[in-house]
């Protein structure tokens, strides 16, 4: 998999086969964000692109610190201000970190069908949605809990982590 923005300034490999998760997110920041109602994002297990010397002078970033969550700060291109990942903290490459949340637009290819799959999806801040949540998806008022994501990161682990020696944001986090 790879990721790129609009104006190709910004792109990077992927090295996982499949994501941990897909969050949708439908707080008000990722409103804000999105400019639409709600705000999808594919979680992987950590891996660092933003230590790269060819994609980190391009890119932008802004951290926001929730009242109910964590920092996270969100990466956009300099060239098209697309939001391309965001990551747990102020930023940087320092390590410790478990996921790393993809904008899922910015991954090419991304194969839109895998919102209808119930194992892969959640959604988070359905208190703040305005569309409705369909049935039999997990769903949590607020922001998804971490224990939630650690659990599916093991058993994704187990499967699918073949190639990256895995590992996060909006992830599950208000963003
Ligand atoms: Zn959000
Ligand atoms: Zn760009």
């Amino acid at each position: 998999m790879e990721a790129r923005c609009q104006c190709t300034l910004i792109h990077f490999p992927i090295p996982h086969t499949k994501p941990l998760a897909i969050v949708v997110c439908h707080c008000n920041r990722c409103k804000l964000l999105t400019g639409s109602v709600y705000n999808i994002a594919a979680i992987f297990p950590w891996f660092d692109i933003l230590s790269s010397p060819t994609v980190l002078p391009n890119l932008s970033s802004i951290s926001n610190t929730p009242d109910s969550g964590s920092t996270v700060t969100g990466y956009f291109c300099k060239g098209c201000g697309n939001r391309m990942v965001h990551v747990e903290g102020n930023g940087g490459a320092e390590g410790g970190r478990e996921w790393f949340s993809v904008a899922a637009a910015r991954i090419v290819g991304f194969d839109w069908t895998v919102l209808r799959d119930r194992d892969l999806v959640v959604h988070c801040w359905t208190r703040e949605a305005v569309v409705g949540v369909p049935e039999g998806f997990r769903a949590f008022e607020g922001h998804m809990e971490r224990e939630e994501m650690q659990s599916k990161g093991e058993g994704e682990g187990k499967r699918d982590d073949t190639d990256a020696g895995a590992e996060m944001g909006v992830g599950p986090r208000n963003v």
